[in-house]
């Protein structure tokens, strides 16, 4: 077997544990001679992986009463259209906060439901930084105000919850949910598609606040309509039922290793080690804003771009791969998820300031 360090922004890195138990129990789960995706998902072992996984979840987030988790389908971006199904409330405004690309696309779905504004952008510096809670001009009538506390492409992260003044708070945080504690209470929703730090492609996990159930637009499909869903339990139809299987597993795995407050001490120690190589020399850049720097997604540039692909054929050579910047941001980009070991990063600073002496 030859795993290597994988830096991909998603579909990522899962546990290497992980990946392993799920091998060992593929083809008989728990002596019951099949596998997990051979079962039915209304069968008393499918629904006990579903409900486990489900309070792991919970208890990992420490989710208060009142909010419901829901297991869906469609990727992130059926989140874009579903919030603005299901929120507005027949109230026809909602408010953006816009600060990279996910943020784009979503105030863009969301304008072929609604007056959809934007309470504040950070396009006036590229989206390299998160616009401060006196820049939020939110509109007191909005049903909701959207963010992305973490842009993936951009490596810009909220490493503060912003106030919205009363208005229900929904996040988009795909790609760093559970990379540290997090107080659900101070949100009506929040969402992400599983493939970045939570589990395979396949799955998306909603958390919503009870009181925003029940108002879905007329023409909204069934499964697309939150109160549908929970009352269902996520089982309207068939759900995701391998990816949930996997994500209950990672679960398990971050609670074996001490939870939240764990893998925020590791995501914080991994994130150092680039940080500082790239702020060490004046070789590397980062065009973030220091504060919102994310610790998920480490976008960087080379001094000359045309360093690039000498530098992403060094890293694959030495067992790194999926280095490449987005091509909206160019450059390189390291996403260090959960998923990815210390020493994974450590290789990587290593290279880095090899690199840099071969060159600066
Ligand atoms: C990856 C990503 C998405 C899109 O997810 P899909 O599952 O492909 O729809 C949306 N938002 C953020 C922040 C992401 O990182």
């Amino acid at each position: 077997m030859n795993r290597i360090w994988n830096f991909s922004a998603g579909p990522a890195v899962l546990p290497q544990e992980v990946l392993a138990r799920a091998g060992d129990e593929m083809l008989d789960w728990h002596g019951t001679g099949v596998s997990v995706m051979e079962m039915s998902h209304r069968g008393k072992d499918f629904m006990g992986i579903a409900d486990e996984t489900e309070r792991d979840f919970r208890e990992l987030l420490a989710i208060p009463p009142g909010y419901k988790v829901l297991f869906l389908a469609g990727g992130a971006t059926l989140q874009f259209a579903a919030v603005p199904m299901n929120l507005l409330a027949g109230k026809g405004k909602a408010d953006y906060v816009v600060t990279g690309e996910w943020s784009r696309k979503a105030v863009k779905e969301a304008r072929a439901y609604c007056d959809a504004h934007v309470a504040a952008s950070s396009e006036d510096r590229s989206f390299t930084y998160a616009p401060p809670q006196e820049a939020w001009k939110v509109r007191p009538d909005a049903a909701y105000v959207h963010y992305c506390s973490n842009e993936t492409i951009g490596g810009v992260e909220f490493h503060w919850i912003p106030d919205s003044g009363g208005v229900p708070l929904v996040a988009d945080a795909s790609s760093h949910i559970l990379s540290r504690p997090l107080d659900v209470s101070k949100f009506g929703l929040i969402y992400a598609g599983a493939q970045k730090n939570i589990g395979p492609a396949g799955l998306t996990i909603v958390i919503v606040r009870e009181d925003l159930l029940g108002h879905a637009q007329k023409g909204t499909p069934s499964v697309l309509d939150y109160r549908l869903q929970a009352d269902a339990g996520s089982m309207l139809n068939t759900p995701a039922t391998y990816p949930i299987y996997m994500a209950g597993l990672v679960f398990k795995w971050l609670k074996q290793l001490g939870g939240l407050p764990e893998m925020a001490r590791r995501n914080d120690a991994k994130a150092r080690l680039l940080y500082d190589v790239i702020d060490a020399g004046g070789f590397y850049r980062s065009a973030v804003a220091r504060a919102d720097r994310s610790c998920m997604n480490i976008p960087f540039h080379l001094p000359d771009e045309r360093l690039d692909a000498e530098f992403l054929k060094g890293a694959a050579e030495r067992g790194m791969v999926q280095l490449k910047g987005h091509r909206i941001v160019g450059g390189i980009r390291a996403s260090i998820y959960n998923a990815m070991p210390l020493e994974g990063v450590q290789a990587l600073a290593a290279y880095m300031r090899e690199f840099e002496k071969r060159h600066g």
